[in-house]
């Protein structure tokens, strides 16, 4: 589902000729996913220390639940034996009971599935021996996993002050489901890419912005939410999220962000110097009373 999600079969062809020059150029779909998972394999054989986020942290326990689509999560954990956690503050949950509400919405907010590919829930630093790539017979006979490490870091970045404030603390009960980017007509239209910052895109990636980055890169596309509201009855928890959007813009407009971040709408918005005589087509076009008179007395014709 992402990151590649925008991405042609045929897009993706190029890139992995261009990048990895195969003798035999992967075509199909299935020889495509082939490509990558053996590429990938081989990464992660070679791999000292594994990254993860966490989708969400027992704050009793330290366990933490990792919601994927292709179980990489899981591979980086168990296949390395340094593991390093990234996540925000706003993931911490009282205990890992408060998982199940979570893992339920957020596969069937996002994709429509009644629950996700894989969910890994693991308290670090797991116990599980590491492989021993080169090992093909018993890859796993070392034993425990007594000298595997774990690094947990949790990121505030921000987060503590938008709880804070009352206007978009409920930018942080987001669970990145995307339901609010596959419900958002301009999301389907222009990507993540435009419809989007650094932290989040789609809409909600208005609120994380202005309360993360700044309103200054919030400015470069709180104007992709037309409000129109369709999003709202998407979100799981029910975050009002075209409010937010209007609470960010009413902070540019006030001048709270750069000006010049707004430059370009002035720009776009005045016509270009007006030449001093129109061309006969324009003047034609553009007389449009008479341009409909013509047009009836010669539609039978
Ligand atoms: S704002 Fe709501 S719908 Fe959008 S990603 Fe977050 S939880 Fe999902």
């Amino acid at each position: 589902v992402a990151p590649a999600s925008h991405k042609s079969r045929e897009g993706i062809a190029e890139l992995f000729e261009e990048r990895f020059d195969p003798e035999d150029p992967p075509e199909t779909a299935e020889e495509l996913t082939m490509f990558a998972r053996e590429r990938l394999g081989e990464l992660i054989e070679d791999a000292d220390v594994g990254m993860t986020g966490a989708n969400f942290i027992a704050a009793d326990s330290g366990t933490m639940m990792l919601v994927t689509s292709e179980g990489n999560a899981r591979k980086t954990v168990t296949a390395t034996d340094t593991h390093v956690a990234v996540a925000g503050v706003e993931k911490i949950v009282p205990s890992a009971e408060e998982f199940a509400p979570f893992v339920e919405l957020i596969g069937r907010s996002g994709t429509g599935q009644d629950v996700t590919s894989y969910i890994s829930t693991l308290t670090p630093p797991v116990d599980s021996p590491v492989p021993d790539f080169e090992d093909d017979d018993e890859p796993l006979a070392d034993g425990s996993g007594d000298d595997r490490d774990f690094h947990l870091v949790l990121i505030d970045n921000g987060r503590l002050a938008m709880r804070e404030d009352e206007e978009l603390k409920e930018t942080l009960y987001c669970i990145r489901c995307s339901a609010c980017s596959n419900s958002c007509g301009n999301f389907q239209s222009v990507g993540g890419h435009a419809f989007g910052g650094e932290t989040y895109s789609g809409g909600i990636a208005t609120g994380w912005e202005a309360g993360i980055e700044g309103l200054d890169t919030a400015a470069e596309f709180n104007d992709l939410c037309t409000g129109c509201s369709r999003c709202v009855p998407a979100c799981p928890v029910e975050i009002d999220i075209p409010w937010i959007n209007t609470v960010v813009r009413d902070r540019i407009n006030r001048g709270e962000a750069d000006p010049g971040q707004t430059d370009w709408m002035f720009e776009e918005l005045v016509p270009d110097e007006e030449p001093a005589g129109l061309d006969l087509g324009t003047r034609i076009v553009g007389n449009y009373e008479t341009l409909a008179k013509w047009g009836s007395r010669t539609a039978p014709i």
